[in-house]
């Protein structure tokens, strides 16, 4: 076997060792941050400069690094396969710009009712039965408040589904405190509330509710005992700086989110964003790298756009840390990736699905930032 040692030439040894020593000295910040990460694990005083800085980071050693993260806090073969059901869709009051469920837009879509409760059951059983271990319901409201007769419907599909053995999730719009109670007792494993971009660049999106109100649904879910599901969309015409501070709002929650989501905008004709340019696969390993490295145990979601990208572009973002997908006919009203393409790519990449989990006390899982921190460095 060769060696440097007994390969190279003395002058060459030298070079490659000065070489060495000065990457060593210009290591990225993804490098100094992962490393960080691994031996601390998930904190939660990120700053936005050393968000940037990660994302910043040459993308190959941004991918490379992410890549040894995931490692680190996942097994790397393992994807969680999560279906979303439109049950009640279109006609929602909010003004969201990319959102082809507005009533505010024309884009062609039909509103509909709630689904009835055989509808939505008999759609939760095929995605079982096609290998999905995470049920999402999601229906087009501002919130639920008002809605007694539906949201108690709601409650009993959630029961129901969780008594088929699958994990259960919402995106319900913004919640009470009283409402996320009832979610949790009658079984919900996590609730979806995106809150889309950064703090600075909301009011471009959307002007119906604010980003404080975001956060308090969080609050309510977090504070419920159900795990948080928050992320993000890219291509909505915000700058690298808005992509960094939806990182670092969500990187310095008390409690870091069980599922981060980072969808690539799917610009609807009719919407505000219809001639938004398509986001590139480099921009989506860039979110996806820095996400892992900033929330190591996270669930990291490659969401709405994946349609868009090729297997190996998948790929690429489950080596940067991407451990999630949706699966299924259709992300609420968008179109989502085959199901036979989707079978044949786990095949051909090795990957495994995700187990549910059920432990009662998987809220914790991302881990209370402080308390792993604490434990890490007095091991
Ligand atoms: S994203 Fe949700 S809240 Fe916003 S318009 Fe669409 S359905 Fe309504």
């Amino acid at each position: 076997m060769f060696s440097i040692r007994s390969f190279c030439r003395p002058q060459l040894r030298s070079s490659i060792s000065l070489l060495l020593q000065h990457s060593s000295y210009t290591s990225s910040a993804a490098a100094v941050q992962a490393d960080r990460t691994i031996r601390e694990g998930p904190i939660n005083d990120w700053t936005k400069e050393e968000i940037k800085s990660v994302y910043d980071s040459p993308i190959l050693d941004l991918l490379f690094h992410g890549a040894q993260v995931h490692r680190h806090a996942h097994n790397f073969r393992e994807v969680q396969q999560c279906t979303l059901l439109s049950i009640k869709t279109g006609g929602c009051s909010e003004d969201c710009a990319y959102c082809p469920q507005s009533s505010r837009y024309d884009t062609g879509l039909k509103a509909q009712r709630l689904m009835n409760k055989d509808a939505v059951l008999e759609s939760a059983k095929r995605a079982k039965e096609a290998g999905s271990t995470r049920f999402c319901m999601g229906a087009a409201w501002r919130d639920t408040v008002g809605r007694k007769t539906n949201f108690n419907k709601i409650l009993e599909y959630v029961k129901e589904i969780r008594n088929m053995g699958m994990e259960v999730c919402c995106t319900l719009g913004m919640l009470e405190k009283q409402q996320a109670l009832e979610l949790r007792k009658a079984g919900l494993t996590a609730y979806n509330h995106n809150l889309d971009t950064s703090r600075e660049y909301y009011p471009n999106i959307i002007t119906t509710r604010s980003y404080d109100e975001r956060l308090k649904t969080l609050e309510f879910v977090r504070d419920a005992g159900i795990n948080v599901c928050s992320g993000g969309i890219i291509g909505l015409g915000e700058a690298e700086e808005d992509r960094v501070g939806l990182l670092h709002t969500l990187a310095t929650l008390p409690t870091h989110p069980e599922s981060v989501p980072i969808n690539a905008l799917v610009a609807v004709k009719g919407t505000p964003l219809e001639d938004q340019k398509p986001v590139e696969i480099w921009e989506m390993i860039r979110m996806i790298a820095t996400a892992r490295i900033v929330m190591p145990k996270s669930m990291v979601r490659l969401s709405a756009g994946r349609v868009k990208f090729s297997m190996p572009e998948q790929a690429l973002c489950f080596l940067a840390g991407a451990n999630s997908i949706f699966t299924g006919e259709k992300l609420l009203t968008t179109p989502n990736n085959d199901f036979d393409a989707d079978q044949l790519m786990f095949k051909m990449l090795g990957l495994i699905p995700k187990p549910p989990s059920f432990n009662e006390d998987e809220t914790s899982q991302a881990g209370d930032c402080k308390e792993a921190a604490a434990a890490a460095s007095s091991s």
